[in-house]
């Protein structure tokens, strides 16, 4: 099921394939069902309902992947019509998270979102439960006075869960703080900070490593994770700068995950430029860009920043573009840079215009300090 226009479901579903391809599935079809709302029974209808299980038979599929997020109840009703897995886009996405997420931090904000979006969905949750005897040993590390009085295994569950969940907001709280503290040591050092920011799959990585040479791992699939890789380069003038690669925006990021994702996204708010990059290949351009800083102005906004760092605008993948597009995207954004990463088209001009925009924010740190 889809809302809004016909390319933004298009785009929408690529996003979805691209996802599941990169949680290592194989995608062997697709169906749109256009309405004005979903279901509340199976979120598709029953008809689209009956057409997905011909097609998951036809194809031999074992997993169904909706765009969306289904109530607990949809879930079931479409496994019952389509009998095989039925799995949403917030569960891929977190799934995809929880592969990717290397910190510390990193895993514990997926953590939480993971257990935010089960807690709800615990099997045998209400009245169908038997009640066990409170404080009976049995099931999985329960154990004897674990259980409150009359309390069923579920609600047991479910008051772990919280315990748990408590116990992550607190850790998460901390290592924050710890990245605060290192995040003002590196702005003290008066190296210029430069954020990458953009959609997932932009081109982030690729064009860090075409500007510094790093090497980062360059995923042929979406790459959604919480954690910023930073990197130290010199430009050509021997002007050093630190890169930070921000996490990338996915379309219809889960509401468990949008917490986790915009306290990385605070990254951005220190740095001395924001890198913005924007794939133009992609059939909606404009609609990343409004999207991306919708998000960063509310962070901004709510860390009582005024307008926060300046913003160059990269669009990148022009290799990917005949004359006519790029053309039009020209006269389309006529302050941006446009690179390919991949080919190293407009790089120098990029490192440029950088070194132009940082070199006058050094006239203003001079202009500033005693
Ligand atoms: P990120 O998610 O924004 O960090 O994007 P990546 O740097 O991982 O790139 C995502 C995909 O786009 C990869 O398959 C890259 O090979 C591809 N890509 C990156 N830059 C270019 C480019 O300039 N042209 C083309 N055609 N593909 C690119």
């Amino acid at each position: 099921w889809t809302e809004g226009s016909a390319a933004q479901a298009d785009a929408s579903m690529a996003e979805l394939a691209a996802l599941a391809e990169t949680a290592g599935s194989q995608v062997l079809d697709a169906l749109i069902q256009r309405r004005d709302k979903p279901d509340p029974a199976t979120y598709i209808g029953s008809g689209k309902a009956d057409e997905l299980r011909s097609v998951v038979l036809e194809t031999g599929a074992d997993t169904v992947i909706c765009d969306g997020e289904l109530t607990p109840a949809q879930l079931n009703a479409l496994e019952k019509v389509v009998k095989v897995k039925v799995i949403d886009r917030t569960a891929l996405i977190l799934d995809i998270f929880a592969q990717h997420a290397t910190s510390r931090e990193g895993k514990a904000q997926v953590s939480l979102a993971q257990m935010e979006y089960m807690l709800p969905r615990l099997r045998g949750w209400g009245e169908s439960m038997s009640r066990q005897a409170g404080g009976r040993a049995g099931g999985a590390g329960g154990g004897v006075g674990t259980r409150g009085p009359g309390e069923t295994k579920i609600e047991t569950d479910r008051r772990r869960i919280r315990e748990r969940m408590a116990k992550l907001r607190r850790e998460i709280k901390e290592m924050k703080t710890a990245r605060d503290t290192k995040r003002s040591r590196r702005t003290s050092s008066g190296i210029p900070a430069v954020a990458i920011v953009g959609y997932t799959n932009a081109g982030k990585s690729s064009l860090m490593n075409a500007l510094t040479g790093a090497g980062i791992l360059v995923q042929d699939a979406l790459f959604a994770t919480l954690d910023p890789t930073t990197r130290r380069a010199a430009l050509d003038d021997g002007r050093e700068v630190v890169f930070t690669d921000t996490v990338g925006f996915v379309r219809h990021l889960p509401t468990q995950l949008v917490e986790a994702f915009r306290s990385t996204l605070e990254e951005v708010t220190g740095a001395d430029l924001l890198l913005h990059v924007v794939d133009g290949s992609d059939a909606l351009p404009d609609q990343q860009i409004k999207a991306v800083r919708e998000v960063i102005t509310d962070v901004l906004r709510e860390q009582g920043e005024g307008s926060g760092p300046p913003e160059l605008l990269v669009v990148n993948k022009i290799d990917a573009l005949d004359a006519t597009q790029l053309a039009h995207l020209r006269a389309q954004l006529p302050g941006a840079v446009f690179v390919s990463a991949r080919t190293g088209r407009g790089i120098d001009q990029l490192r440029e215009r950088l070194a132009e925009i940082l070199g006058g924010l050094d006239v203003e740190v001079s202009v500033l300090l005693p």
